[in-house]
């Protein structure tokens, strides 16, 4: 794919950083923002949400049309350029209306691939950047067939944007990142730029830090991060939103890691192995927590025919199947005893705990 180099459109040294709230919510609000963002020399574009995809009726669905003449009174004041979620025909044709410089495809929008060639059609013969959030599903072909959709419509200014992914495990953010996810994307459409949007896979403005630093170290091209003057007023999506000064505190802290970028294939290749090992390590996780409920139910019998938690026969019996196991996949007996006399020691003090407190309580 030959998508336009972002220097060419949207100049930075570095990196860029797209700003800005989750949404619109008054025309004070939104040119405070964009005032203070302004002062920031990394932010290159705004960003406010004008409709909102909500996951709930009743709640805020935005301002609508009328929150794009705050978007016209951002440029008109600041010179920032401004961008916004659309997910229909007739959304672009409003934006387009207001002179919006770039429209943005959200993750809910990104999985639906009629609504995507609906908007791709209307954007025929048009020339205006699209920046194409990842779909909610960890479903790379999703992504790519929506960015093929916009290319072959002739669009050729296009972002994606990293935001994470909806996941059943448990999780410390609201959407996991799935690094290998953008690492691939990367290596199957060379040119496009990435973008990561650290706001939406944390889900908390404390993790928020961390996770643009990954992505730097993934040599990402930039990041989204929403800014509102008060985020714990926000009408949407207020935990994850940081004020333009702890922004400013956030860029101040980021490290580009030049061994990383001058090599991405190297980190690139590292971060795909890596996620495959942190996929490994969950599920030995659970399997541990599927292993410990049953130890806990033999505790309850145990303890109702009143036998010790401790049987060394049992101990000896289990230690030498497992090795056995394990050296027919060839790892070795020391490894093999080592893990297990560690499982085995957790049973037994679990057992053990359940014993004592069934005893005096
Ligand atoms: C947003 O950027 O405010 C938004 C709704 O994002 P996403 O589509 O990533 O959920
Ligand atoms: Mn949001």
């Amino acid at each position: 794919m030959n998508i336009t180099p972002l220097q060419s459109w949207l100049p930075f040294k570095d990196y860029f950083v797209i700003a800005g709230p989750c949404s619109a919510e008054s025309e004070e609000q939104v040119l405070d923002t964009a005032h203070s963002l302004k002062k920031i020399d990394k932010v290159k574009l705004f960003r406010a949400g004008i409709w909102k995809p909500r996951t709930r009726p009743n709640t805020f669905e935005g301002v609508g049309k009328r929150g794009l003449k705050w978007l016209q009174r951002v440029k008109q004041e600041t010179g920032l350029k401004v961008c916004t979620e659309v997910a229909s025909p007739s959304h672009i044709k409003d934006a387009l209306d207001h002179d919006v410089d770039v429209l943005w495809i959200g993750a809910r929008t990104t999985v639906n691939p009629f609504l995507v060639q609906e908007m791709a059609n209307y954007l025929k013969g048009k020339d205006i950047p699209v920046m194409i959030k990842n779909p909610i599903n960890a479903d790379l072909s999703l992504w790519i067939g929506a960015i093929e959709r916009f290319y072959n419509a002739g669009i050729n200014k296009i972002i994606g944007i990293h935001r994470g992914f909806s996941t059943s495990r448990p999780s410390p953010y609201r959407n996991e990142p799935l690094w290998k996810i953008p690492v691939e994307i990367r290596q199957k459409i060379s040119t496009l730029p990435i973008v990561c949007d650290p706001s939406h896979i944390a889900g908390a403005r404390n993790k928020i830090q961390e996770l643009a630093q990954k992505a730097f170290d993934l040599a990402m091209d930039g990041l989204m991060i929403e800014t509102h003057p008060n985020p714990d007023e926000a009408l949407s999506d207020k935990q994850q939103q940081v004020t333009p000064r702890q922004l400013s505190e956030i860029i101040g802290s980021l490290k580009l890691k030049q061994e990383f970028s001058k090599d991405r294939t190297f980190g690139d290749q590292l971060t795909i192995l890596r996620s495959k090992i942190d996929a490994v390590d969950k599920d030995i996780i659970e399997l541990l927590k599927v292993r410990m409920n049953i130890v806990n139910d033999i505790g309850h019998e145990k303890s109702k025919k009143n036998i010790t938690a401790l049987q060394k026969n049992r101990l000896n019996q289990l230690i030498s199947e497992r090795v056995l196991w394990g050296q027919s996949l060839d790892l070795s007996h020391e490894y093999i005893d080592e893990v297990f006399q560690v499982i085995h020691t957790a049973s037994v003090k679990k057992q053990t705990d359940l014993m004592n407190h069934n005893t005096f309580s």
